[in-house]
């Protein structure tokens, strides 16, 4: 990598985001990431970055709140001295349930994180990167909201929203060489997929084509090649990294 560069990361306390903050530190750069609850498993993120011996800062935000967003945004260009280079709006939720049983508020919660706050995030910090005439932002999206899947219909919708999102932004942004992509993993073991009773845990592994299922590291891989100079050509695409999940 040439110029230093700076990445903000939402929901980097646990699971993939942890594992994409540590993977980017990796790469030599500085990191914000945000957490909603879960202070302690924010500082071992934090420690763990630190470890590949960048800076780090850690913020309790909540991306559903336009002002947190701003917030957050605020308190990451000033750790970073004025820029931000990359962003990935990885913290998303789940409320799963079949359609008629999906409250009011499980469809509010669901978009109000993984949609209204991917689009908080691109809104405030796009106006940095148009300053810098670089950037390169990468959007957690799921093979469900490329495929859809029964019992997460709330869900589905706030993933393929973020999909037309990062085509739109894509096109708006790619004058000035900023990149807006997004990455859709499939089943990846984190506190999410956990939560999944096993019996229907084992037959969604069984479709997929690999018969098991990612780890944090494979999403955070890609997300780093995304993020990275190398990867300056590639804008408005889907990458799906699911064991072949949606062939
Ligand atoms: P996870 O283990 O449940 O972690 C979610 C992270 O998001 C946590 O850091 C959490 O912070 C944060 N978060 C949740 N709500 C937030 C809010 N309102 N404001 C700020 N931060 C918030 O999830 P994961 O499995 O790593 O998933 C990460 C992303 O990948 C999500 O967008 C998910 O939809 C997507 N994805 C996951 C899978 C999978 O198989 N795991 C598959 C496809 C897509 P706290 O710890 O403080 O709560």
């Amino acid at each position: 990598m040439g110029d230093k560069r700076y990445a903000l990361v939402t929901g980097g306390s646990r699971g993939i985001g942890r594992a994409i903050c540590v993977r980017l530190a990796a790469a030599g750069m500085d990191i914000v990431f945000n957490y909603q609850s879960g202070s302690e498993a924010a500082e071992e993120t934090k420690k763990l970055c630190e470890e590949q011996g960048v800076k780090v800062m850690a913020v309790r935000a909540d991306i559903s709140k336009p002002e947190d967003c701003d917030m957050l945004i605020k308190t990451a260009a000033d750790f970073f001295g004025g820029r931000i280079d990359v962003l990935v709006n990885n913290a998303g939720i789940t409320r799963d349930n079949l359609l008629a049983r999906i409250s009011d508020e499980d469809l509010d919660a669901v978009l109000n994180v993984n949609l209204k706050g991917s689009f908080y995030m691109m809104r405030g910090v796009s106006k940095y990167m148009l300053r810098q005439k670089y950037g390169r932002i990468i959007n957690m999206s799921s093979v469900v909201g490329v495929m859809g899947n029964a019992g997460q219909v709330n869900y589905a919708a706030s993933k393929a929203a973020v999909i037309g999102m990062t085509k739109s932004l894509a096109r708006e942004l790619a004058s000035r060489r900023i990149t807006v992509n997004a990455v859709a993993p499939g089943m990846i073991e984190t506190d999410m997929t956990a939560a999944i009773k096993e019996g229907a845990k084992e037959k969604i592994i069984e479709g997929i084509p690999f018969k098991e299922m990612g780890k944090p590291e494979d999403i955070a891989n890609t997300v780093a090649f995304l993020a990275g100079d190398e990867a300056g050509y590639i804008t408005g695409q889907v990458i799906c990294v699911d064991g072949g999940m949606a062939i």
